[in-house]
């Protein structure tokens, strides 16, 4: 048997690098190895340019509470939502204690705004209000249809604006802005310290083949164009978008069962000073085209490397990449014989989901801007650039009784001996990173009896921070 490291794991995106540095206080003496194809760490979904940076936590996301065929309002998921990100928040202030991370650098309260246009949304709006504030985390959300209020917190979509129109917002001012990049980098950075954590960057994770009580990982080192192999006794796949590929060389899932749909984002970024510095919320409103969640744009005040940003977006289209740094010919590699099937009943069934991105991916940057106006409506197309964000892919799979599902959630997979993982899916993302990495430890190390009551007691006290 060769010699084997304790677990591998690959990406350096902060689902992997949040599941090490966990492994790492659990059991401080394995040995661990992180490959990362990319020249650098949590370049990917995790950049702090490649996504919203939102503290999802329930309170301003209205596709979280979604109004149901009784006209009553479903607040079950931002209640949850809410408690998951907790748990992250207690992770990062545990690491912010023992200075692993500098908290105030990495996250940033900002008001967490809901505003909606219109009588149906407006009545809406406030039935959320009021079955959301009988919460504890909910209870100093405040409502208000008030012109010279929602003046006040939110200037810049006020100005310009009717006051004929019907319009209302909630904000809660304990929202939050994080940069999930820095959170990834800093945690690296320690860990990197260690003699037992090894990251390697510009190593692509090539195949992953089961040896029963091990896993050979064959890896190619792009700084030297070689390829070599590593045993493991455990291996997460965390390499975001392109997991589904590893999977499929991996052998552990039904092929018939999963396939990938992935959309890429654009973002609109405000190069005028004097806008960005009237703007300070995190601005979600209501679903545009009920069919996708992520198909509504925001409105971001952002803190990114100490300088306020200002962003629109994201904009989903198609693509075939499964990775913003990918190939285009990802989708088309991950299609087999066994998966054609599901994607073409999936594409069949979702047609006016794939004529919405198709439409999103052919729009002009004034068709974006018109979008835009919605929420500003003094915009001036010149004060806006657009950039490329990050993939998000969906999970396509066949459920049970064989009816072909597009999740739009995220779903933990992993081998029959439980000593492989892999998360496939998109969101609620990186929020909610420490609730999936604890379940993650539940999956891989439960069976051997890893965890145990030292496991318990170390968890408690990092959760209890
Ligand atoms: C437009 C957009 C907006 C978003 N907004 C938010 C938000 O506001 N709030 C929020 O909480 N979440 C948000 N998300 C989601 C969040 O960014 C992701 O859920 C999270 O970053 C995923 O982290 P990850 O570690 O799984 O993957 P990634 O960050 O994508 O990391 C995967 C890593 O694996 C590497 N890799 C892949 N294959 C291999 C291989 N074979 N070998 C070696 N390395 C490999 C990649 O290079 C990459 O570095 C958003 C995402 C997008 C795209």
């Amino acid at each position: 048997m060769p010699k084997l490291v304790d677990i591998v794991l690959v990406g350096s995106g902060i689902i992997s690098t949040s599941l090490a540095m966990l492994i790492h206080i659990l059991e401080p003496k394995w040995v661990i190895h992180m490959y990362e194809k990319l020249p650098d760490v949590a370049c990917e979904s995790t950049n702090v340019w490649h996504n919203s940076g939102t503290g999802h936590a329930g309170y301003c996301e209205l596709n979280y509470t979604p109004k149901l065929s009784n006209n009553s309002i479903d607040i079950s998921n931002a209640l949850k939502i809410n408690k998951l990100f907790n748990l992250s928040i207690k992770f990062w202030s545990f690491l912010a204690k023992n200075n692993i991370l500098n908290y105030h650098n990495v996250i940033h309260n900002i008001p967490h705004i809901s505003f909606v246009i219109g009588d149906n949304n407006v009545n809406f709006l406030y039935k959320r209000f009021n079955k959301l504030i009988k919460y504890t985390s909910f209870n100093n959300m405040q409502y208000s249809d008030k012109f010279s209020e929602l003046s006040k917190w939110i200037p810049l979509i006020m100005s310009g604006r009717s006051k004929l129109q019907k319009v209302a917002a909630t904000k809660i001012i304990n929202g939050t802005d994080i940069n999930f990049s820095e959170i990834t980098r800093q945690i690296l950075t320690f860990l990197r310290k260690k003699s037992n954590f090894h990251l390697h960057l510009k190593h692509d994770v090539i195949n992953i083949i089961n040896k029963n009580y091990y896993w050979n990982i064959y890896v190619k080192n792009n700084n030297f164009n070689y390829t070599y192999m590593i045993s493991a006794k455990h291996v997460f796949i965390g390499g975001g978008g392109a997991t589904l590929l590893l999977l499929q060389k991996a052998n552990i899932i039904n092929k018939n069962n999963y396939a990938s749909f992935p959309i890429s984002s654009q973002f609109l970024l405000s190069t005028n000073y004097d806008i960005i510095n009237q703007h300070w919320a995190k601005v979600y409103s209501t679903t545009i085209n009920n069919y996708i969640p992520i198909s509504t744009p925001h409105m971001d005040a952002r803190i990114i490397n100490g300088k306020k940003i200002l962003l629109f977006g994201p904009f989903a289209m198609l693509s075939t990449k499964f990775l913003r740094y990918g190939s285009y010919l990802d989708w088309f590699k991950s299609i087999k014989i066994n998966n054609i099937k599901l994607i073409l009943k999936t594409g069949i069934n979702n047609i006016h989901l794939i004529k919405y991105l198709l439409n999103q991916s052919l729009m002009s940057k004034s068709n974006k801007i018109n979008l835009l106006r919605y929420y500003y409506p003094k915009v001036n197309p010149s004060d806006w650039n657009i950039i490329q964000a990050g993939q998000r892919v969906q999970i396509i799979k066949n459920n049970t009784n064989h009816d072909e599902q597009l999740v739009f959630g995220n779903e933990i997979v992993y081998s029959s001996n439980r000593s492989l993982a892999a998360v496939l899916g998109a969101s609620p993302g990186a929020s909610t990173s420490v609730s999936l990495v604890l379940q993650l430890l539940k999956i891989m190390f439960k069976k051997y009896n890893y965890y145990h009551s030292d496991w318990k007691n170390k968890l408690k006290l990092i959760l209890s921070s």
